[in-house]
């Protein structure tokens, strides 16, 4: 017989944590991650968390507005509408865990600004706010005696079963099998399917590839947000961010020549929404011909500039950029993906007992462009509906799932060397900042096959397996969706 739990939880940044930490306290829970329980998107989050917390100023109604715009009007109302409405409280929970906002001299919360917003309102802790939200997290859940958390624990694969799902998780080597009645997928993005991303290691899809093998409803994988300005180093595909909040905090955007030049491209100037920027630059390389592009903050008090940034200030000084008098050179760089398993108001996927939080959902906040600092709050307020939901059915849940039985793992041979290179080459070309339909359609055949070698051929089941194959399912949805645009 497996180990049984009530709720698996696949994940330990900003969802997964928070999941965890709503759920019963007589519920059995086993937390895995994949890498060190710190190596995540949450960790990397610099700007903040959106939410509207200055009720003078701001409005219920002028968030959703903003996110509806960012999106294109493709947004779900009512998941916005939830996300805006119930994230002040949420976010108001993270002060009971000792989360540090930064604090105005009078002792109110800071609210920054950052693109596309139309008042501040970000809460955020100088520029590493997601360092500092998952540090706190993780100390709250690690005192949780009914949940075990399991680190470099790799959920290699899925099945449903009456009443639940079997789980096999590769760990040290060896495959372990769990059963749980239920499965939350908190595994985040796919950064990684791609050559140039902001995303950290971990974020290669695996929760959505799996999910898809299951059957469950996967929307809107196109939609892939492009950040206009990480810093442009062509030697590391770990991309290192330029907050969105130090175009809030005034710096201006050059174009080759030294020229500011949104302007030329949409009235919000350097604080339209992301796409808008990532796509003004596509056009302004176009016309100057030139693919240098900088962020310049030199106009500012560098005492305020050190202390506002002092994570960035820090990490671009080591490459020879002091941000108080030099220009920095940037790039746009995938970032995030804003489709994803689908769900509704409660985190529930089309699989029952499946849900999906967190950046692998797809819960329609977000439409075809996230507005930023949307993506932590989206995290908190549906993780809390998932436990909530979970929570309210536990109780009629008697018998214990079957065990499912898992193939043998026996086979020896290790994938081939350069899939990995190769998927991301081909996504670099077919679908950066601006899709193009001409080049999907000429190289979706090989992602295509490639996947299926991956899904058949009897490969040794490594991490690097379990990787490939997810992102080979990432890249084949992807160009599916882009060459029907
Ligand atoms: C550089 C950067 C800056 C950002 N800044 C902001 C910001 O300022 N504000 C904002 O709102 N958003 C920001 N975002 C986006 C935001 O951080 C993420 O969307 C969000 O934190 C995702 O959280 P998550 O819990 O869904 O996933 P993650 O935090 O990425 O966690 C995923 C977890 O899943 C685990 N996992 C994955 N696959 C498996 C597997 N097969 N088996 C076991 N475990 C697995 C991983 O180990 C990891 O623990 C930023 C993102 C980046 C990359």
């Amino acid at each position: 017989m497996y180990p049984r739990y009530d709720v698996l939880i696949v994940g330990s940044g900003a969802s997964g944590l928070f999941t965890a930490l709503h759920l019963r306290p007589d519920c059995r829970v086993l937390l895995l991650s994949k890498q060190d329980f710190t190596l995540s998107n949450s960790s990397l989050a610099q700007g903040g968390v959106a939410s509207v917390f200055d009720e003078v100023h701001d409005k219920e109604e002028f968030h959703v507005n903003d996110t509806m715009i960012a999106g294109g009007f493709r947004n779900r109302p009512a998941a916005v509408n939830q996300l805006v409405h119930k994230g002040p409280d949420n976010v108001r929970e993270l002060f009971s865990y000792d989360v540090d906002f930064d604090r105005n001299e009078d002792g109110s919360i800071h609210l920054t600004l950052e693109g596309g917003h139309c008042r501040p309102r970000i809460l955020h802790h100088r520029d590493s706010t997601g360092a500092e939200i998952v540090k706190k997290l993780l100390a709250a859940v690690q005192k949780l005696p009914n949940v075990t958390m399991v680190p470099f624990a790799h959920l290699c694969d899925l099945k449903q079963t009456a009443g639940g799902f079997s789980a096999d998780i590769l760990k040290d080597g060896a495959h372990r099998y769990v059963t749980a009645r239920y499965c939350v997928l908190a595994t985040g993005g796919i950064g990684r399917v791609y050559e140039y991303t902001t995303n950290s290691a971990i974020a290669t899809g695996d929760g959505i590839a799996l999910a898809y093998r299951m059957g469950a409803t996967i929307r809107h994988l196109h939609y892939v947000q492009f950040h206009p300005t990480a810093f442009a180093n062509k030697d590391t595909r770990e991309c290192f961010l330029i907050s969105e909040s130090v175009r809030g905090e005034g710096a201006y955007l050059l174009n080759g020549n030294g020229e500011r030049f949104m302007h030329k491209y949409d009235d919000r100037l350097e604080l339209a929404p992301r796409d808008v920027v990532s796509q003004s630059i596509m056009r302004e390389e176009a016309f100057t011909g030139s693919h240098n592009f900088y962020l310049d903050i030199t106009h500012k008090d560098p005492d305020f500039v050190r202390q506002r940034f002092p994570m960035i200030y820090q990490n671009l000084l080591t490459q020879g950029i002091d941000m108080t008098r030099d220009r920095i050179p940037v790039y746009p760089c995938q970032h995030y993906l804003m489709g994803g398993i689908d769900v509704d108001l409660k985190a529930r996927t089309s699989i029952d007992r499946l849900y999906a939080v967190g950046e692998c959902s797809h819960t329609g906040v977000h439409g075809a462009n996230r507005l930023a600092s949307n993506s932590l709050l989206e995290a908190l307020v549906f993780s809390h509906e998932a436990a909530d939901d979970i929570n309210a059915r536990l109780p009629a849940d008697t018998a214990w799932p079957e065990d499912q039985p898992f193939p043998v793992h026996d086979a020896k041979e290790e994938i081939p060397t350069g899939i990995r290179t190769e998927i991301r080459a081909i996504m670099q070309q077919s679908d950066f900042v601006i899709p193009r339909v001409d080049i999907a359609k000429g190289s979706i055949g090989r992602v295509q096959s490639l996947k299926e070698l991956l899904d058949t051929h009897p490969y040794k089941v490594t991490p690097a397996y379990v990787e490939a194959r997810s992102l080979a399912t990432i890249a084949y949805l992807i160009l599916k969706e882009v060459i029907q645009m």
